[in-house]
């Protein structure tokens, strides 16, 4: 059973076959999927959804995959919302909510949008792919791609984080290293996927990412049974993740599944890497290109969004923020949450912790709100970036130190 209606451009809003094999409009913008949501309202109850398997496929009906078979599933999504207590009581937030995407396959939630769109790929009989990533969906879409047989080429900045270019290794994917900055490796590989005749799968060049990451606000809303948190805030980088959020609960409040209030959606952004932070100041409706990126790690390292002019429309209609924070500060917060929380999250999604703080003390949070938090990514990834500890080294259990 499938809803699909068409692919429609997120600018013009010219409509394309979704059976036919598209990137952008012709006008360069992203197109989005639509679906027959009349239809599917008919056809699908809330209830539907209590059997179903603990994976990001319990939606399949607002997913772009039409035949199960082509479904490439590594048993990500449906991750968990925790309450973190203490981190709350420290930010004096109560109501504090994290969405741990850590514990995707991959170790982020580039696998939402991976699964989705090399299972689409699958469908639609797609040979080869080829994207441009900061290390983290080249090493998602390298295992979906190994398991579906897709053969896929990767591009990166040669500052990569050197997990990321091992899981692109081990999962057999082409992989190159530029020195170059993150928006030029996109037009790079632009011009690369036409010569070389494949698939540009880079992020909002291809429509299907973003459905898998839509699932991440279907999660939201089902696990907060139907009632959504006040305030979410997500690390952006090209903002996938936000359109993805968005577009969910647009979709659910025209099926009447939800309310039709939005929560605020909060774009945090390193402080050396934060084209949305300044165009959302500066009231522009797109970014520039951010020159000179420094202290910004990972994911957030995208210094010229391809989708920005939604991204900020969507900050301005859910009367959301953008705001950047500082590295030090993060990786602070970031180890007080692993020693209060038990969790050790990614650089990226600690900066939503450090964001909520800031967000309470000026009072843009106010009492009683509801939070939730985005964690994108396992901190396990980044241990490399730590060094090794200074620890006791001890010949017997007689010369423990003292005061050990
Ligand atoms: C890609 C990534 C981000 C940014 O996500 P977008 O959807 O591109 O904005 C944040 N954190 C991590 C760990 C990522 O890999
Ligand atoms: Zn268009």
């Amino acid at each position: 059973m499938n809803f699909l209606s068409c692919l429609e451009c997120s600018q013009c809003l010219k409509e394309y076959s979704f059976l036919e094999i598209h990137n952008t409009c012709s006008c360069g913008y992203p197109l989005l999927v639509k679906y027959d949501l009349k239809e599917l309202r008919n056809k699908i109850k809330k209830s539907a959804l209590r059997e179903r398997e603990g994976t990001l496929w319990r939606y399949q009906e607002f997913l772009p995959v039409i035949s199960s078979n082509n479904i490439i599933s590594l048993g990500e999504g449906y991750t968990p919302i925790v309450k973190v207590h203490s981190i709350g009581k420290l930010i004096d937030v109560e109501e504090f909510y994290l969405k741990n995407e850590g514990q995707n396959p991959t170790g982020t939630f580039k696998d939402r949008g991976a699964s989705v769109a090399v299972s689409k790929a699958l469908e639609l009989q797609i040979p080869a792919a080829i994207l441009n990533s900061s290390g983290n969906a080249g090493a998602a879409w390298s295992a979906y791609s190994s398991k579906s047989g897709l053969d896929l080429y990767v591009v990166m900045p040669h500052e990569v984080q050197e997990n990321c270019l091992k899981q692109c290794y081990l999962h057999k994917a082409h992989s190159l290293l530029c020195d170059m900055p993150m928006h030029r490796l996109g037009n790079m590989v632009d011009k690369l996927s036409k010569k070389l005749g494949i698939f540009n799968a880079s992020s909002f060049r291809e429509p299907y990412r973003v459905e898998g990451k839509k699932t991440m606000g279907l999660e939201i809303a089902e696990m907060f049974n139907w009632e959504l948190p006040d305030v979410i805030i997500y690390p952006t980088g090209t903002g996938t993740g936000i359109v993805g959020i968005w577009k969910a609960f647009s979709e659910l409040a025209e099926i009447g599944w939800i309310s039709q209030k939005n929560p605020r959606l909060v774009v945090v952004q390193f402080e050396g890497c934060a084209p949305y932070v300044k165009a959302f100041n500066e009231n522009k409706d797109k970014c520039d290109v951010w020159e000179n990126v420094h202290d910004a790690l990972g994911g957030l390292r995208s210094p010229k969004p391809r989708c920005d002019f939604l991204v900020l429309e969507i900050i301005r209609e859910t009367k959301g923020k953008a705001l950047a924070v500082n590295l030090k500060e993060t990786i602070n917060i970031q180890y007080e949450v692993a020693k209060n929380e038990g969790l050790y999250l990614s650089p990226e999604g600690a900066t939503t912790v450090m964001a909520a703080k800031k967000l309470r003390a000026e009072g843009w949070i106010k009492d009683n709100e509801r939070v939730l938090v985005v964690n994108s990514g396992d901190g396990i990834k980044y241990l490399p970036m730590i060094d090794k500890p200074d620890v006791p080294i001890v010949e017997d259990e007689d010369n423990v130190p003292e005061d050990w």
